[in-house]
């Protein structure tokens, strides 16, 4: 069982090797081909994986341009300080309880769109990302997975001035601007993984390796999360958890997103991201650069 979900030019449909079938014709019509409502049908999506032999190839993955997995989620979350390496750069104590912030729907985009710059000091954050299959109220960490309609490569891009412009600072815009959520290639489902608790995510600038960690050093695995979040609040199928991000991000190297950088992001099992930087604005003028910011960043 299982399935590779994708969003192939806006219509939900599964993939095999490098082929993509489109949902709503091998369902004869059954499925919609809108993904946030093909993603609420998760046990129908394994059921014509199992028989996608029979069936033929609506075209080639590589002929199209993949949207994100799920374009609209009417929840996404965004986990601050997941892994131990990361809270320890930032000099900030380890969190007892996830750190969460909302990662507003519209910044999320495609696994090959463009990210777009208004500042100086705009950051990576390769990430594990998850989506939701199934409607979940009060999930048990154990009963978690089932919940989970797959997993996907993410990145939380960061405007560093706008996270830190007031203290405490503030995550859900500074990491919600357009753009700042590009996820995919594909969505593949947890039991289509060896071990869904432990892959390996890179992260790399320009071909230069910035952030290299595993997915078992979450300090909040991705059980604890669903469940977590579902006993506050509940999830609903195409909503998105970005769990995190590992030790490595540009603020703490002096090494921040330029116009023309290319951010590639994968991870073991899930294939890559690749998002071009496009400088569009100019919002980053060094003497609005906050106080708390320039301690960070080691700006005089
Ligand atoms: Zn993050």
């Amino acid at each position: 069982m299982g399935f590779r979900f994708a969003n192939a030019a806006g219509r939900a449909a599964l993939v095999a090797g490098d082929d993509y079938y489109d949902l709503e014709t091998i369902s004869g019509g059954k499925l919609s081909a809108d993904p946030m409502a093909a993603l609420g049908e998760v046990d129908a999506l394994s059921e014509l994986s199992a028989g996608l032999g029979s069936q033929t190839p609506t075209g080639k993955l590589a002929d199209i341009t993949l949207g994100s997995p799920s374009p609209r989620p009417l929840n996404s979350f965004g986990i601050g300080l997941n892994y131990r390496n990361h809270a320890e750069e930032g000099g900030m104590p380890i969190p007892e309880a996830p750190l969460t912030f909302a990662k507003f729907g519209s910044c999320i985009c495609g696994p090959t769109d463009d990210v777009k710059l208004r500042s100086d000091y705009v950051d990576y954050e390769g990430e594990l990302v998850v989506v939701i299959g199934r409607k979940a109220s009060n999930v048990a960490v154990e009963d978690a997975w089932s919940y989970v309609a797959g997993l996907c490569v993410g990145q939380d891009i960061s405007d560093r001035p706008a996270q830190f412009t007031s203290a405490p600072p503030q995550f859900s815009l500074a990491k919600s601007f357009d753009t700042f959520g590009p996820m995919g290639p594909v969505l593949i489902s947890p039991d289509l993984l060896e071990d869904p608790n432990s892959l390996e995510l890179v992260c790399e600038v320009n071909g230069e390796i910035r952030q290299k960690d595993s997915t078992s050093d979450l300090i909040f695995d991705v059980p604890m999360l669903v469940s977590y979040l579902s006993n506050i609040l509940t999830l609903v199928p195409g909503d998105v958890i970005f769990t995190g991000t590992p030790g490595g991000v540009g603020a703490f190297q002096g090494k921040l997103l330029k116009d023309g950088d290319v951010i590639t992001t994968s991870i073991s099992g899930l294939g890559q991201i690749e998002n071009r930087c496009v400088r569009i604005a100019d919002h980053s003028r060094a003497d609005v650069v906050p106080d708390q910011l320039k301690k960070v960043l080691g700006i005089d």
